[in-house]
């Protein structure tokens, strides 16, 4: 199982490379769900959800809701570090949001440590 991470990695990819991201993803889902690949298809229509999450550009962020941080387990939702989240997740390690702090290095909001 691909983790949601790697969706909106991809998505992020797709987005700077590609003229129509959106459908190329949705080609893809295609071509492999004829091909019989239906875990394949839906990473895919996953890319594709994210694709139109990024290109609306709210200006709150779609991903971590400006917390910069997401929950390395479910990338969508924003990680509990020294702020609190109305939906922050707690079940593990946090990682940087793939949508809005891929700096080098990360965008560091509190001062405990990524324990993986
Ligand atoms: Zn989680
Ligand atoms: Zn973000």
């Amino acid at each position: 199982m691909i983790a949601d991470i790697d969706i909106w990695r991809t998505a992020r990819l797709l987005m700077r490379q590609r003229d129509e991201p959106e459908f190329y993803a949705a080609q893809r889902a295609d071509e492999l769900y004829e091909a019989g690949d239906l875990v394949g298809s839906r990473v895919w229509q996953r890319i594709v959800f994210a694709i139109r999450n990024l290109a609306e550009r709210s200006p709150v962020c779609p991903v971590c809701r400006n917390a910069k941080w997401v929950c390395e387990s479910h990338a969508d939702r924003p990680w509990k570090g020294e702020r609190s989240h109305v939906s922050a997740c707690e079940c593990g390690a946090g990682a940087p949001c793939p949508m809005c702090n891929q700096g080098e290095p990360p965008d560091v909001q509190w001062d405990g440590k990524n324990g993986g």
